[in-house]
């Protein structure tokens, strides 16, 4: 038996008005009351956690996109409910899954950018979930060097993982599967459940794809071929009055290698020094690939070597890797929404949908080619905002849309909530349970707060807060440069306000609430 009894909540000062203390105490009651009730007609449920690597909301039908359809990804949203405004707290792979793992800024969780190994030996929620008598499994990408903890079945990649007949690091020892690399983690993760359905269970089911360099399954080598996928309207973005952007080397114009990227065997192409790896992990990749595997490889991407070779001018050149991006990274959306519903119907089928938790989100979001990007990091809209929905057919009305301001942060306090256990006091995350189970919460959060700390590809550590109406960002380290964006006027942040008069109190108001934010959640950087 599970009692959510809200103790630990009454250290938070958030949680320390009379009202929350009365209304804790009542409910508190009213759970013992029906605590024999739940033991005995409800089960608590289990938890099927999908996450993908670097899937932007741009590259998802239910959130409007045009590139692409996504029908089983669209399915958790118009069962459950799709939250339009989920954000990460640092938009890069390992520091995002170590905040989600364990509720915790970066600052905190000692994880702040992928360089750095996880200390397992902390708290997460699937840590928490274990002892509480869950069955605990993670399996596909892990990429936080340590091993992981508080799973009773662990299959990951090592690192990044390859795309084909992937090795795994099966509770600590290597392993090989035949197969491509989305639908591989998918049997092992339906295999698992099979085997484990009999106890609520929570399964990390966390995919490589769509992360660079986005090398499909064979099956769709063709998808998209009929398509031409047009440019972002920011797409030749000039960076004018934004330090960091200048920095960067992050351009779908000139930091995709040619090999690696496009796909196109040139020996004699230039190599970059920010890509200088690259050539030689192509190699690798496209050498796991069988005889048989290679040859309809080869007949794929003949034709876009012939394509290749007519290229004349530099913008024909970007508007080439521009296109073979796009392709090659939806087609492995594509396989991964597939998965998704692989996992929707096999739990359909044994009757498990009612009291199964699905999340599916990215680790955070990606540039398609906004301000002329690929890759995440930034604080602009489209990396730093993520995927996120959430069914729970038992618990939560069918087709919401929800815009209040989530963070990969709340994932685990609000599981932790809905399975009725105690939330850690030090977790840093807000519980969703009220907000996704009638649609608001009036104390809801109404900004959030950002810190990226990775340097590489030119980039250059901030932090930020956002509003409904504002961003305000600080780069600092190498520069010290701020922006301020007005999205109702400027939704594309291509016009930086910060030395605009009108907007003085604007910025010294949004200042203030980021010393607030830096205080709350103890982040010890100094303006
Ligand atoms: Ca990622």
């Amino acid at each position: 038996m599970y009692v959510h009894i809200p103790y630990f909540r009454f250290l938070n000062p958030y949680h320390m008005r009379p009202g929350y203390l009365i209304s804790s105490l009542l409910s508190l009651s009213l759970i013992l009351i029906n605590c024999a009730a739940f033991s005995q007609s409800q089960k608590k449920p289990n938890i099927i956690f999908i996450v993908s690597d670097d899937h932007a909301y741009q590259a998802i039908s239910s959130y409007g996109s045009k590139l692409i359809n996504t029908p089983n990804i669209d399915r958790i949203a118009r069962e459950g409910v799709r939250m339009d405004k989920a954000y990460v707290t640092n938009s890069v792979c390992s520091a995002s899954r170590a905040v989600i793992l364990t509720g915790k800024y970066s600052h905190v969780n000692g994880l702040r950018d992928n360089g750095t190994f996880f200390d397992s030996s902390q708290q997460t929620f699937p840590k928490l979930l274990q002892q509480a008598g869950y069955k605990t499994a993670v399996i596909g990408k892990w990429h936080l060097w340590s091993q992981p903890t508080g799973f009773d079945y662990w299959n990951i990649l090592p690192a990044q993982g390859n795309y084909y007949n992937p090795g795994f690091i099966k509770m600590g020892k290597d392993t090989a599967y035949k197969g491509y690399i989305t639908d591989v983690i998918t049997d092992l993760s339906l295999n698992w459940i099979e085997q484990n359905k009999g106890n609520p269970f929570c399964l990390l089911l966390w995919h490589k794809a769509p992360h660079r360099n986005c090398m499909p399954p064979l099956k769709y080598l063709d998808r998209f071929n009929d398509k031409t996928f047009p440019l972002p309207a920011n797409f030749y973005d000039d960076y004018r009055d934004r330090l960091g952007l200048q920095r960067q080397h992050i351009t779908m114009a000139k930091d995709l290698d040619i090999r690696y990227d496009s796909k196109i065997p040139c020996d004699t192409c230039t190599v970059t020094t920010i890509n200088n790896w690259a050539p030689a992990e192509w190699r690798r990749e496209i050498d796991r690939l069988t005889p048989d595997e290679r040859k309809v490889w080869d007949a794929a991407y003949a034709k876009e070597i012939v394509e290749f070779n007519k290229i004349k001018t530099d913008d024909e050149r970007i508007r080439f890797q521009y296109q073979r991006y796009l392709e090659d990274y939806l087609r492995c959306i594509q396989d991964v929404d597939d998965n998704v519903g692989r996992v929707l119907d096999y739990l359909d089928r044994n009757n498990m949908r009612e009291n199964t938790i699905v999340i599916y989100m990215s680790d955070q979001g990606f540039y398609l080619g906004e301000h002329g990007l690929y890759d995440k990091r930034f604080m602009y809209e489209e990396s730093f905002r993520t995927p996120m929905m959430i069914r729970y057919p038992a618990q939560v009305k069918p087709n919401q849309k929800n815009s209040a301001f989530a963070l990969n942060l709340d994932i685990a306090p609000t599981l932790m909530d809905w399975i009725g256990l105690p939330i850690p006091a030090d977790m840093q995350g807000v519980s969703m349970k009220k907000l996704l189970q009638k649609g608001k919460d009036e104390n809801w959060r109404k900004e959030i707060y950002y810190h990226y700390y990775e340097q590489s590809f030119g980039l250059t550590p901030h932090y930020g807060v956002k509003t409904n109406r504002y961003k305000l960002i600080h780069f600092y380290g190498a520069i010290n440069s701020w922006e301020l964006y007005d999205l109702k006027k400027d939704k594309s942040e291509m016009h930086n306000l910060i030395n605009a008069p009108k907007y003085a109190n604007t910025i010294s108001q949004l200042k203030e609430k980021i010393k607030h934010w830096q205080q709350y959640y103890k982040d010890p950087i100094k303006q």
